[in-house]
C-alpha cells in the first residue's frame, strides 16, 4: 500500500456490516434505513434511465439539480445562491468532503475538526496532507467547548470542519455555539466547511441552524449535504456543496479529477424530489423521533442509558455501565453474545491524551430501522447473558 494509507485503519462500518451479514445480526450499526425513499422518486429515476440519461452529466451537475439545491437552500433557510456558480452536485456528501479537503487544504494547513468526527474527515485531510486538530465534545452531554476551540486555533489553521447535527453523538449545535464558532472564523479569518447532512432529521425541541445564516459567515461557509439522509437513499450517493463561488469552485476542481461526475439517472430523480417531496424530509424525522425514544428506552432498559439524541438517526451509550473496558470488544463480541451490531465509536477519536481516552467506551446505535427491527435488536440484547 502507498504510505498514505499507512496510518490510515478501513472503515469500521464496512467491518460491522460484513459481521451483522456473516452473522445474521440485527444491523444497528451501519447508518442506512431499512426502507427506502419515495417511490415516485424511484419512478423518476427509472424513467430518467428509459428516457437517455446514460451518458455523462455535466460536471458540476445537471443545472435542474443545481437549481433544485439553490431554491431547497432558499427556501428553507433564505440562502440565495447562483446555482451556476455556488452549487456543485457531488457523489454523495462523502466526495463533497473529499473535494473540500483536496480542494482546499495545503500540506502543513491545521483543520479543527469536531470530535469524535465521521471518520472519512480524517483520511481525506490526511490525503490532502493537513493536520487534524480536533476539539472534543465530551461525553454524556457532548456540547461544543469554546474555549477548546479557541485554544486549537494556530497561525497554521486553515479551516474549521463542523457536522451538525452531529454524526456520532446526535448533538446539533445550538445558535449560540454556531455564534462563538462564526465569532472565532471571523476574528482568524478561517473557511468554514460544514457537514449538515443531517439538516432535516431533527427531534422536537431542536433547531438546525445552517452557519451559512449567521452574519458574516456565508462568504466563508462550505456547506455538504445528501439527498442519502433526507430523502432515504443511501445507495444513490447524490451529495451537493453550496457557498461562495471560489470554494464551490474548490470542491469543482478537485471532484473533475476524482469521479469528474455523478450518475446521471439520479440527479433528475433528486431535483424532482426537493421539489416535489419536500415534505418528506420533514415526515421521516417524525418517525424517527419515535424510533429514536423505542430504541433510547430499550437501551436503558438493559443498562445502556442512552442520551437521547437532538438530531440524526444515532444514539450513543458507554458500555462501562454494563461493565465493559471498551467499546470495541463490546461490538467484536455482541454479534455471538446477542445477535446485534453496533459501531464501536473510539475510531473516530484520536490518539489518547494524557493517556486518557475519551471514546474508548463509547457504543453507537443507528435507529433508521423499522420499529420491529429495533424490537427485535432490543428483545436480543435483553436476552443476552
Ligand atoms: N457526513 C456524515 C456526517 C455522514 O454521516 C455521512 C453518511 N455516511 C456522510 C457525510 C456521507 O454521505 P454520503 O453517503 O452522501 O456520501
Ligand atoms: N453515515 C453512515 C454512518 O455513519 C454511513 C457510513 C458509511 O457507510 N460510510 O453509519
Amino acid at each position: 500500500d502507498a504510505d498514505r494509507l499507512a496510518g490510515i485503519p478501513p472503515t469500521v462500518f464496512s467491518r460491522m456490516s460484513a459481521l451483522a451479514a456473516s452473522t445474521g445480526a440485527v444491523n444497528l450499526g451501519q447508518g442506512f434505513p431499512d426502507r427506502d425513499g419515495p417511490s415516485t422518486v424511484i419512478e423518476r429515476a427509472v424513467s430518467a434511465l428509459r428516457d437517455g440519461a446514460n451518458q455523462y452529466a455535466p460536471g458540476a451537475g445537471i443545472p435542474a439539480l443545481r437549481r433544485a439545491i439553490a431554491d431547497h437552500q432558499l427556501r428553507h433557510y433564505g440562502l440565495d445562491l447562483d446555482p451556476d456558480t455556488e452549487v456543485v452536485v457531488t457523489t454523495g456528501a462523502t466526495e463533497a468532503i473529499a473535494g473540500a479537503m483536496l480542494g482546499l487544504v495545503n500540506p502543513g494547513d491545521e483543520v479543527i475538526v469536531l470530535e469524535p468526527w465521521y471518520d472519512s474527515y480524517a483520511a481525506m485531510i490526511s490525503f490532502a496532507g493537513g493536520v487534524l486538530r480536533p476539539v472534543t465534545l465530551h461525553a454524556p452531554e457532548f456540547r461544543l467547548d469554546v474555549d477548546a476551540l479557541e485554544a486549537a486555533v494556530t497561525s497554521c489553521t486553515k479551516l474549521l470542519l463542523i457536522n451538525t447535527p452531529h454524526n456520532p453523538t446526535g448533538t446539533v449545535l445550538t445558535r449560540s455555539e454556531l455564534e462563538a464558532v462564526a465569532r472565532i472564523a471571523i476574528e482568524h479569518d478561517l473557511i468554514v466547511v460544514t457537514d449538515e447532512v443531517y439538516e432535516h432529521l431533527v427531534f422536537t425541541g431542536h433547531t438546525h441552524v445552517p452557519i451559512a445564516t449567521l452574519p458574516g459567515m456565508a462568504d466563508r461557509t462550505l456547506t455538504l449535504s445528501s439527498a442519502g439522509k433526507s430523502y432515504s437513499f443511501t445507495g444513490w450517493k447524490v451529495g451537493w456543496a453550496t457557498g461562495p463561488a471560489p470554494l464551490v469552485g474548490a470542491v469543482l476542481a478537485a471532484k473533475q479529477w476524482l469521479s469528474f461526475t455523478s450518475a446521471s439517472a439520479l440527479q433528475p430523480a433528486i431535483a424532482w424530489a426537493l421539489e416535489h417531496e419536500a415534505a418528506y424530509p420533514r415526515e421521516l424525522a417524525v418517525s424517527l423521533e419515535e424510533r429514536r425514544d423505542l430504541l433510547c428506552d430499550g437501551l436503558s432498559a438493559v443498562g445502556l442509558t442512552a442520551r437521547r439524541p437532538e438530531g440524526t438517526y444515532f444514539a450513543t451509550t458507554d458500555v462501562a455501565h454494563l461493565g465493559w473496558k471498551d467499546g470495541l470488544e463490546f461490538c467484536l463480541a455482541l454479534p455471538e453474545r446477542a445477535g446485534v451490531v453496533a459501531i464501536p465509536m473510539q475510531g473516530f477519536y484520536g490518539s489518547p491524551r494524557s493517556g486518557h481516552h475519551p471514546g474508548r467506551h463509547l457504543v453507537r446505535w443507528a435507529f433508521c430501522k423499522e420499529p420491529d427491527v429495533l424490537q427485535e435488536g432490543l428483545r436480543r440484547l435483553s436476552a443476552a447473558d
